[in-house]
This record gives structure tokens, sequence and C-alpha cells, in this order.
């Protein structure tokens, strides 16, 4: 069984991926060619965001706003604790100081008293000017960007919606990567969206924002001299051959997939709820809709974790641990000034939680596998 199977969906959509790379081989645009334009536009339309600008990857995706906005040093960004490396990363490698703050359980996302309580210790230390909240929509939930957005209209910040696991969900009848004043996302190949390589996209409605973006990915230069540079900038461009792969892609997650997705999901929650005393499965509040990057559920404590994953890893279902490592214990973050001590919820989430396998792809039988075989486990523990 695969965690998440990719092979299936090439199975599935190979005559049309193929025909689309043939057609960029034989044109000979191997960068921003036209397909890039086209997949930014469909991009822009599906979300619902006035301008959508491709780059590299996910990562790139968050550092070009966070340049476009000239976040740098002396400034905090507030992070979850509970995200991958790169939400935080990228406030950091710009001189930012990201600021953890801890999660929801029932949701996995930024918590918001706790999101306040990090505003305040900073404004109180004077240190740092808090600038920015990057809400990451973890495992494809959009984040509460009902209270994000008053918190940070109250605050004077900026938000913007680390959208790289949840690119198709939405909250409200709002898309992801529509939310706060800029969205990125990321293309890697196991993300809702995946190309077959790196790829990332930002999202937003501000024409400025936009134009230093595309300035910023291609070196900084300027839009009327190829060759002058009124900024330094980075390369962060998407392939052609990635663009023309993500044009079929994003057919399938709009036709198909989201769709047969949050039916996997749904069938999980269902088959799993008798289990309820023992597991504490996903929870989608009303009016969101999950894009469903995972299917992650939490364990009663880290040894129970770590013995199902080894009985299900023995029968051949592949599990992960989504994540093991809060952002403020990470090596890279030892000496970052903030060291927010009430993490509580992240380091409970990091010792329980355990993702299970799940895809549009995923068959019926794979499913009642998994589930049959986390049966038999608490029958046995
Ligand atoms: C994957 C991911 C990123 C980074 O995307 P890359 O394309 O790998 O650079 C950023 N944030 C989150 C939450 C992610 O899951």
């Amino acid at each position: 069984m695969e965690f998440r199977n990719l092979k299936a969906q090439y199975e599935s959509l190979k005559n049309e991926i193929d025909v689309n790379i043939q057609k960029v081989m034989s044109e000979g645009q191997f960068i921003l060619g036209h397909q890039v334009q086209d997949l930014e536009k469909k991009l822009a339309d599906f979300v619902g965001v006035k301008n959508c600008v491709c780059c590299a990857n996910g990562t790139d995706a968050i550092t070009l706003l966070l340049m476009a906005w000239g976040i740098g040093p002396g400034d905090a960004v507030f992070v979850p604790d509970i995200t991958f490396i790169a939400s935080a990363g990228a406030a950091a490698i710009l001189g930012a100081t990201p600021v953890f703050v801890d999660i929801d359980l029932k949701t996995y996302n930024m918590d918001c008293e706790s999101l306040l309580n990090a505003i305040d210790i900073v404004k109180k230390d004077g240190r740092l000017k808090p600038r920015v909240i990057i809400a990451v929509d973890l495992f494809g939930l959009p984040a509460n960007y009902e209270k994000i957005s008053e918190i940070a209209a109250k605050k004077n910040l900026l938000v913007l919606e680390d959208g790289a696991q949840s690119f198709g969900g939405s909250f409200n009848n709002k898309r992801s990567c529509s939310f706060g004043n800029g969205a990125a996302t990321s293309f890697f190949p196991a993300k809702p969206l995946g190309c077959y390589g790196d790829g990332g996209a930002i999202f937003t409605n501000d024409d400025g924002v936009k134009e230093k973006i595309i300035s910023l990915r291609a070196q900084g230069r300027s839009s009327s001299d190829k060759y002058d540079n009124y900024q330094i900038g980075i390369n962060s461009r998407l392939d052609t051959l990635q663009a023309a792969i993500l044009q079929v892609k994003l057919d399938a997650l709009i036709k198909v997939e989201l769709k047969r997705v949050n039916e996997v999901a749904l069938k999980y929650t269902e088959m799993l709820s008798s289990l309820k005393n023992r597991i504490a499965l996903p929870c989608i509040p009303q009016n969101y809709y999950s894009a469903w990057a995972q299917y992650t559920i939490l364990l009663e404590n880290e040894s129970v974790r770590n013995a199902l994953k080894v009985y299900l890893e023995k029968h051949g279902i592949p599990t992960m641990i989504y994540y093991p490592k809060p952002m403020h214990k990470q090596t890279a973050f030892k000496d970052c000034i903030f060291k927010n001590e009430k993490l509580i919820n992240s380091v409970k989430m990091a010792k329980t939680t355990l993702s299970l396998p799940i895809s549009p792809y995923l068959t019926e039988e794979e499913q009642n596998e998994v589930v049959g075989r986390i049966k038999e486990f608490f029958k046995n523990n």
C-alpha cells in the first residue's frame, strides 16, 4: 500500500499528461512558457483572487511574499508551533524572528488565544516589532481566518496564508489561498495539487505586490529593462513542464479528486468512530472544507502511538508522524529569542500524532484493511 498513491493518479491521467509534456518538448520554451501564464490565470480564477504568480517551490512562495512586504531583521513573525519547517524558515532566512504559537488540538491549527498572548509578550518585551501572522492550513484545513483577521486588524499585522497543504479547501465558501493579505502554496508532488518536481505559487489581490514578486522571482529585474535590476531578488521560476503537468492535475482536482478524497476521509471518520474513546479523530468545523493532505489521528500517549505505527507497518500499512518535533524544539531555532514556554498542545501533538494513508486514489479495500488492522490492534492492546 502507498501512503499517497501518486502512481495510481498518473495511471488515470497518463494520456493527457503525456500529451502536454510532448507539447512542451516540441515547443522548446522551457522556462516561463505560455503554459505558466495560462496556469496562473486558471489558479487565480479557481481560488477567487486577482493575481497568481508561480515560482519554484512553496518555501520560495512564502519568502517572496515576505520580501515583497519588506520583512526583515527586527520583525516578529508569528508561526504555529506545529508545521513544516518552511513556514518558519522563510521568515528566519530574511533575518526576521519567528515567534511560535500553540495549536488547537481539535483542528491542529493555530490557537487564537495563544496568538494574542504571543503578540502581547513581544509588544511588552519591545525588542521586536510584530509584523506578520503566518497562518498554516495544516493537513488541508483552512485556519480560523475569521478570528485571525480580527486579531490582525486590531494589532495592525499582515496575514500570510500558508496554503501549502490546503489547495482546494475552503472556509465560508471562500477557497484556500484567498485568505489574508497574501497566500502561498506548494506543488511538491505529495501536496493536494502536486507536480512532478518542485513548484509553488503566490496569490494576492494587491497589484503592487504582484508586480514586485514578478520582479523578485527573476533576480529583481525591472519590467521595462530586462538588464536593469531595481532590487535584489532570487531565481524562482516554475518550469513550463511542471505548469503543463499542473494544468491536467488542476482539472482532475476540481472534477474528481476533491470530492473523492472527502469521501475517503468521511469514511475513515465513520469507520473509526467506534474507537472514539481511544483515538481523537480530525475535526472539520462547520463551514470548513478540507483538501485532506493528511488524515491525522491522535493517540492517548506516545507509546501507544509508536506501537500502533509499528503494528500497521508490520502489516504493510505505511503511516507518517507529522510532525515529530515542534518548531520551538528545532536545533536551528535554539537561539531564537522568543521561546514561548506554554506550547503545551504542540508538545502533546508531536508525541501522539499519526497520519494514515489517504489520497483520492485510496481504494475501498485498502481503506478497509487500514481500519481493520487498527481495530485489531486495539482489541489486543
Ligand atoms: C510543503 C510545505 C511548505 C513548503 O513547500 P515546498 O514546496 O516543499 O518548498 C511550506 N509550508 C507547509 C505547511 C508545507 O507543508
